[in-house]
């Protein structure tokens, strides 16, 4: 059974270019609540654990580099079908192939600095919400 829970990012792009607001009110228009929420800078250590299945990727030292540029902001969101509904939202990692109306699709740059994280599975929603909240930090 699907869980009702996902853990999503926008990444520094996203939030340099001025985007939080008009982001955050498309995930609450598309029937996401928020129930936790955060501006935070994470560290190298940080991305690396977090991106640590893309360690052996020719791509990893960018993407670190990329998301600890700058503030991101977590957040923990509540819908059914959360973590495919929002995968449906954000669209394909590559801006490029993302259908209209998406998320990456309105605001992304390139594959590299694709604007949003959305959790690609149950378990890792859990994992990826655990190591950015405190228990009392969810609501
Ligand atoms: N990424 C990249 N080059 C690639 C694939 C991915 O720079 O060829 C970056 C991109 O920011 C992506 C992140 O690494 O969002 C994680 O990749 P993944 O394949 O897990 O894509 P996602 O789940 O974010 O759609
Ligand atoms: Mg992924």
């Amino acid at each position: 059974m699907a869980t009702n829970r996902t853990f999503t990012m926008l990444k520094p792009d996203a939030v340099e270019k001025g985007h939080i607001g008009a982001i955050l009110e498309k995930i609450s228009a598309s029937g996401f609540k928020i129930v936790a929420m955060k501006l935070i800078r994470m560290t190298k250590a940080d991305a690396q654990t977090f991106y640590g299945i893309h360690k052996e990727r020719p791509f990893f030292g960018e993407l670190v580099e990329y998301m600890t540029r700058g503030p991101i902001v977590a957040a923990i969101l509540e819908k059914d079908n959360a973590v495919e509904d929002f995968r449906t939202l954000i669209g394909a990692t590559n801006p490029a192939d993302a259908a209209e109306g998406t998320i990456r699709k309105m605001y992304a740059a390139s594959l590299g600095e694709n604007a949003i994280h959305g959790s690609d599975s149950d378990d890792n929603a859990a994992i990826e919400g655990a190591f950015h909240f405190s228990g009392r930090e969810m609501f």
